[in-house]
Formats: structure tokens, C-alpha cells, sequence
């Protein structure tokens, strides 16, 4: 869902452990959907803020502020801008920055809201720029100018909008424009979940799934989610097929192993791309530094696929540095792999000065 390229997207919609939504996550999402902040779990902070704006806003009889949430796929955006919706008894419409491409697209679900609509707006740093125009006006005015007629013709007309929230989504906020940012009244930036977060997640979901799952079971599975939501309930989905199909239906910790061990998740949450840029980078390039070309080429995938598919996850954990002078692997990437880094690591090839010994 947020690939410009592709390539990456091709590459990002097959993985188990992508975060965008694939076409099964969008059937089986809304049933899993928390319906209220109390169900929310995790994201403690943004709850319990998002929780006095929409309180306060109820109280004053008044329409909420509208929100801007920050952070990856996967984590709860388009869940939370539902629950501001339910919360404030208030219908939601749901649209994306891409599928706005002419200001005219925005004015037509901009001038159709009704009086206190929550708008959600996902990936709204892609949208075009005079959409983005238009939207400031409504933000701020709830009004916007209908263009009428072409070249010197032209004449603006102004239409008085309801007021509405807009539920702004995006994968990183300093994406947006300031102008666009400074127009919301609260933003949140939503991290990626704890284990303990994932493991209630899981049981949750197991619970309106109808799936028997043990603590172990629901741990196994939380540790290689990737901190994401959207990946713990993929895999115990696959983990519930395999349970029923090669046990009596209860994921147990050897369960949920053995079942992720068949997709090549490993307990870390890497897949086989993961796992083949790391391998590559050590068996390969005794660590790096390696140019990322190079080692696109040693893995046989699209530069822009390790680049933007297998390395986010592989930095965030630690695993990978990109460094001026190419990929570095990280002590952490060969105790991993369970691989001993040669001798020669200590002397000469960055490695000693960046991690120290
Ligand atoms: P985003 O819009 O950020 O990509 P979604 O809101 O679509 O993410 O969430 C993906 C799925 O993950 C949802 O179906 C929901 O079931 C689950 N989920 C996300 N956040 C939570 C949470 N805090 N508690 C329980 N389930 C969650």
C-alpha cells in the first residue's frame, strides 16, 4: 500500500510479514477491529490523550479537532480513526491520498460529508498538490472554492461545508508539508507494540476467532510479529491452519514454531528475504561494508526491494547499518545467524569503529 515502486510492492504484497494489507486481512480485519478506546490495546500515550480530545469535544456538544496519525502500516490508524468515530457517534467515511488525485475528486466527498462526519484520510502526503490547497480551506474555514469553467473564465465558487474531523494518516508526518501539519489540532505518533501488547493482541483475536491458544503459543507468535498488529493476527491465522490440520486445534508454543517454521518466519520475525540479504552480507561479504547494488545482485532481488522491503525491518532491529561506505552487518546480525565473524572483522573494515569491539 505504500510502495511508489512496484517492484517493492510486488515483492511486499507476497510476504507473510509485510505489514500492508493484503486481500485477506482486508476480509478478516473488520471482525478483528477493537470497537471502542477501551478495547484499544497498547499505545498507551496516544490513547489516553486521543481519550480528552474526544471527551472534551463531547462535552462541548462540538465537533473533535481533527487528528493526524503518524506511524507504519499495520499498527492501528485506520482502527483508531473508526473508534473516534464510534466514540463520537459520528459516521466515517473512508478515502486515501492516491485515490485524490484532482481538487474536484476532494470537493465532491468534501461537499457530500454530513455535519460532524469523521473523514479519514489515509496516506494523505500522497495527495496531489491542489487537493492539498483545497484541503487547508476546509480545515480550517470548512468552506472551499469550486473552480467553475476553464482559463480566464474561470470564476471560484465558495461552498460552505458541515463541519467534519478529518482523520489524517500517514507513514511518517514529516512527510507532510508544515502548512498541512500545523492544521490539525492533535497529532500522535503511534509506535511499534511490545511483545506483552502483541501477546494480548493475539489472545484477543484468538478469542473472536475461535482458536484455542496457550501463553506460549500466543508468546511465539507475538515475537515474530514485528511489533506490528496487522502481522501477529496474519500469523495466527496460519498458525491456527496448521494446528488444526497437523494437531488437535491448541497453538502451544511448539505449534506456533513448527507452523511459522513451514512460511520461513523465523523467531525473530525474519522471512527468506530477510534472511537471504543477511546471509549474503556475512557468508558473502565476510559483514560489509558492501555497496547496496552489489549486494541486490548477490541476493538476486531488485535493488529497491532490499532497500525498501528487507533493510527497514533488518535496521530497526539492529541487525544492518547503512553506513557511507555500504551495509554493515551488526554483531547482533551474526550471533542471529549463528555465525562466527571472521578474525580479520576487528581490523580495517569499519566495523571496529562503529561498534566498538
Ligand atoms: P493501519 O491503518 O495503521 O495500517 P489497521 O488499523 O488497519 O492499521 O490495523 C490492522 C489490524 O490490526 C486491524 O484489523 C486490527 O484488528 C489490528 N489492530 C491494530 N491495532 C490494534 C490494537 N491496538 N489492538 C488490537 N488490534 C489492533
Amino acid at each position: 500500500m505504500n510502495w511508489d515502486d512496484t517492484t517493492g510492492a510486488e515483492a511486499a504484497a507476497e510476504r507473510l510479514v509485510g505489514a500492508a494489507a493484503d486481500g485477506e486481512d482486508q476480509a478478516v480485519e473488520a471482525a478483528l477491529r477493537p470497537k471502542d478506546l477501551g478495547e484499544f490495546i497498547g499505545q498507551e500515550k496516544v490513547r489516553e490523550q486521543l481519550d480528552l480530545v474526544l471527551r472534551a469535544a463531547r462535552a462541548r456538544g462540538a465537533t473533535a479537532d481533527h487528528v493526524l496519525l503518524s506511524g507504519a502500516p499495520g499498527l492501528g490508524k485506520t482502527t483508531l480513526s473508526m473508534i473516534i468515530a464510534a466514540e463520537m457517534e459520528a459516521p466515517i467515511r473512508i478515502t486515501s491520498g492516491p485515490a485524490i488525485q484532482h481538487a474536484g475528486d476532494l470537493a465532491a466527498i468534501l461537499s457530500s460529508l454530513q455535519e460532524g462526519e469523521v473523514l479519514f484520510l489515509d496516506e494523505i502526503h500522497r495527495m496531489s498538490r491542489p487537493a492539498e490547497e483545497m484541503l487547508y480551506m476546509a480545515m480550517e474555514d470548512f468552506r472551499v472554492d469550486v473552480i467553475v469553467g476553464k482559463g480566464p473564465g474561470a470564476t471560484a465558487i465558495p461552498l460552505e461545508l458541515p463541519p467534519f474531523t478529518l482523520v489524517g494518516a500517514t507513514t511518517r508526518a514529516g512527510l507532510l508539508p508544515p502548512p498541512l501539519r500545523d492544521r490539525f489540532g492533535f497529532t500522535a505518533h503511534m509506535e511499534f507494540y511490545g511483545p506483552g501488547e502483541l501477546e494480548r493482541v493475539i489472545h484477543r483475536s484468538a478469542g473472536l476467532l475461535d482458536v484455542e491458544i496457550d501463553p506460549t503459543g500466543a508468546a511465539e507468535i507475538a515475537g515474530r510479529s514485528r511489533g506490528t498488529p496487522r502481522i501477529a493476527n496474519r500469523l495466527l491465522r496460519r498458525v491456527r491452519d496448521y494446528a488444526q490440520v497437523k494437531a488437535d486445534g491448541l497453538i502451544t508454543q511448539e505449534i506456533a514454531a513448527a507452523a511459522l517454521a513451514v512460511y520461513e518466519v523465523d523467531a525473530r520475525g525474519l522471512d527468506r528475504l530477510d534472511r537471504g540479504v543477511l546471509e549474503a552480507l556475512l557468508k558473502l561479504f565476510g559483514g560489509g561494508p558492501v555497496g547496496l547494488s552489489t549486494l541486490a545482485v548477490a541476493v538476486g532481488e531488485e535493488r529497491e526491494t532490499v532497500e525498501e522491503v528487507a533493510e527497514p525491518f533488518l535496521v530497526r532491529e539492529g541487525l544492518l547499518a547503512r553506513t557511507p561506505r555500504g551495509r554493515v552487518a551488526t554483531p547482533a546480525a551474526w550471533a542471529h545467524l549463528g555465525l562466527t565473524p571472521p578474525p580479520s572483522q576487528s581490523s580495517g573494515n569499519g566495523q571496529q569503529d562503529l561498534f566498538g569491539a
